[in-house]
């Protein structure tokens, strides 16, 4: 039986990562910790770390591994993220996992599990250009949807080999009704032993 529910959701942009994400959080009790979520709420209150980020994610090019190091581990050492958290968005490369291994040792934790959103490309390239559409949003083309869809696939493959190699890695399928979604992702997580008795 797992005691805590300390965990990783990685899928590509249109796989609806972030809203499972915030329902599983929810479910169990623990907190969400987005970089991109911490990166655009500086951004929006203007903070130093806002202004040092903002031309960078404007970019769609990605923050240093140092600096968003240092925000996930000052995040991890919080009290309320002690029995568990859910990461989204953070490792994104390999260096960032040694660098998440790191901060675990240093708090004497490890990963619990994590879960990998699959959608078929083809399915988030509808997800986002309908989004784009009812957002009336010109900069999301195809071209530049599919690109993300590829920088995605490049960088996401060896964080997963990485994992899986540990024996952590779930894989969900995340085509279906968000009820659906959500119930696979908490048998798979029940199958471990993590569920919201054991995480509080
Ligand atoms: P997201 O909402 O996860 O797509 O993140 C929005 C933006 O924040 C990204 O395009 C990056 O510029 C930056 N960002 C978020 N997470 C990371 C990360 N783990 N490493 C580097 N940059 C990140």
């Amino acid at each position: 039986m797992t005691a805590t529910a300390r965990l990783l959701i990685v899928g590509p942009q249109g796989s609806g990562k972030g809203t499972q994400g915030a329902r599983i959080a929810e479910a169990l009790g623990i907190p969400t910790v987005s970089t991109g979520d911490v990166f655009r709420a500086n951004i929006a209150a203007g903070t130093p770390l806002g202004e040092q980020v903002k031309a960078i994610t404007a970019a769609g090019e990605l923050v240093s591994d140092e600096l968003t190091g240092q925000i996930v581990r000052d995040r991890l050492a919080q009290d309320d993220a002690a029995a568990g958290f859910l990461l989204d968005g953070y490792p994104r490369n390999v260096a960032q996992v040694r660098d998440l291994d790191g901060f675990l040792t240093e708090l004497d934790a490890q990963l619990d599990a994590v879960i990998e959103l699959e959608v078929p490309r083809a399915e988030s390239m509808a997800r986002l250009s309908l989004r784009a559409q009812q957002q009336g949003r010109t900069d999301d083309t195809d071209e530049a949807i599919a690109k993300r869809l590829s920088i995605y696939e490049r960088e996401t493959a060896p964080i997963l080999d990485v994992y899986r190699e540990r024996g952590i890695v779930d894989q969900i399928d995340g085509v279906g009704t968000l009820d659906e979604i959500t119930d696979r992702i908490q048998a798979a997580l029940a199958a471990r032993g993590i569920t919201r008795s054991a995480a509080v």
